[in-house]
């Protein structure tokens, strides 16, 4: 008889983007004239650059030449991708990474929800409320919480992020061995300075507990005193892994390429205490269950550090910064506490209500789609996340229509 994994049967369906569906479905159907604007969910709306483009065309046009043809490649990315990010992502800012620190792959959510396999199933971890959902699934499915109560999984720890701690949770006053961070946030839009993620840093070390830090928004940072990477504090090549995405820098959502770093310096422990670094765990988790991402996917990436594809980049993450800064305009108009949408395209609203009555009355009322913050999480309750990934005109129009709404 073959038999699951039980744990699979501990987590909850997630209905948030099935049920905006469903309600967005339901309103057009009623309402067919109705143009509705959609700033639900993250997902880009804007061309790959033209710089990626030209890589792309060349990349594909070497493979349909005998002589220039590439079949299996190395499954941890050419060593012309891993070099320019190293060189680029990291190095420009001082961090020591080197390109074989880099495994490229094909996508930030895969690596953030792989990572954990190489670890007990008995650790305590850490996750952040409201979270991108990832995190915690992964882990359920590993055994590693209890069953879930009220949203929250029995045995794992929740950063609460709150308008109390202007959404960047503090370590926790217990000892936790793994911890998610994710900078600037999904679905908060918050950012973590140099000091609080110091204080990550210093609270891994003194644990022996290992940070994931996910930044997959990096590129939408322009406060320069806000650290981009978490290898910018001093300590951490030994307590934390990063993931980055040319997803939504890059637009490569349906393109599909990522990477994470693993310094050769960071370590765990195994039964006895003994440190193990983790560089060699992932190489051998990459390499075995892993076969690389495509040639010409790959030379697209690389076009991203050319002298063209960073201009075209920063021009990409301007226009959503453009639409994030009018969305702060109307809703700090309309007088609710929000964070978020200077340094990441998320802007998440205080609404002062239930979620899903707010994201209703912005739906019927304006024909505009959001997402309900409960869907992320307990402390998402009350809020709303708008994201700025659509046209300039749509995100105009969907803000004259939301003041009118609710003004
Ligand atoms: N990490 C966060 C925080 C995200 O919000 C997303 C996508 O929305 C991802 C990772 C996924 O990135 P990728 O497209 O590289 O899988």
């Amino acid at each position: 008889m073959i038999r699951i994994n039980e744990h699979y049967l501990k987590l909850q369906a997630s209905y948030l983007f099935s049920d905006i569906a469903r309600r967005v479905a339901a309103f057009q159907t009623e309402n067919p004239d109705k143009n509705i604007i959609k700033l639900g969910i993250g997902d880009v709306t804007r061309a790959l650059p033209p710089a990626c483009i030209g890589a792309f065309h060349k990349a594909v046009d070497e493979m349909a030449d005998d002589s220039q043809f590439r079949g299996y490649g190395p499954e941890q990315g050419y060593g012309f991708l891993r070099q320019a990010i190293a060189e680029n992502d990291f190095q420009s800012l001082g961090a020591e990474i080197a390109a074989d620190e880099v495994f490229v792959s094909d996508g930030a959510k895969c690596d953030t929800g792989n990572i954990q396999e190489l670890f007990a199933g008995d650790i305590r971890v850490a996750v952040p409320d409201p979270v991108y959902p990832v995190y915690v699934d992964t882990n359920v499915m590993a055994g590693r919480t209890g069953a879930a109560n009220k949203g929250r999984y029995q045995g794992l720890v929740y950063l609460e992020s709150t308008e109390a701690n202007n959404y960047v949770p503090a370590p926790p006053a217990e000892a936790v061995e793994l911890i998610y961070l994710c900078f600037p946030n999904n679905p908060t839009g918050a950012t973590a300075s140099r000091d609080q993620l110091q204080a990550w840093v210093a609270y891994a070390r003194e644990h022996k507990a290992l940070i994931l830090f996910d930044a997959a928004y990096v590129a939408f940072i322009r406060d320069d005193t806000i650290p981009q990477s978490i290898y910018e504090i001093e300590g951490a090549k030994e307590v934390a892994i990063e993931f980055r995405s040319f997803s939504k820098n890059a637009g490569f959502t349906g393109t599909r390429c990522a990477y994470t770093v693993v310094p050769k310096d960071c370590i765990a422990y195994d039964a006895n205490g003994s440190k193990q670094p983790i560089h060699a765990l992932w190489n051998r988790r990459h390499t075995t269950k892993f076969n690389g991402v495509s040639y010409p996917v790959q030379r697209a990436a690389e076009a991203v550090y050319t002298k063209e594809g960073q201009a075209q980049v920063r021009e990409l993450t301007d226009y959503y910064l453009n639409n994030a800064s009018l969305i702060r305009e109307y809703i700090g108009r309309l007088g609710y506490s929000f964070v978020g949408g200077e340094n990441s395209p998320y802007i998440w609203i205080k609404t002062g209500e239930d979620s899903w009555d707010f994201f209703d009355r912005l739906l019927n009322k304006a024909s505009v789609v959001t997402t309900p913050g409960s869907g992320f999480g307990a402390c998402g309750q009350g809020y709303v996340r708008i994201s700025a990934f659509n046209s300039h005109a749509n995100v105009e129009e969907a803000m004259r229509r939301i003041e009118m709404a609710l003004g």
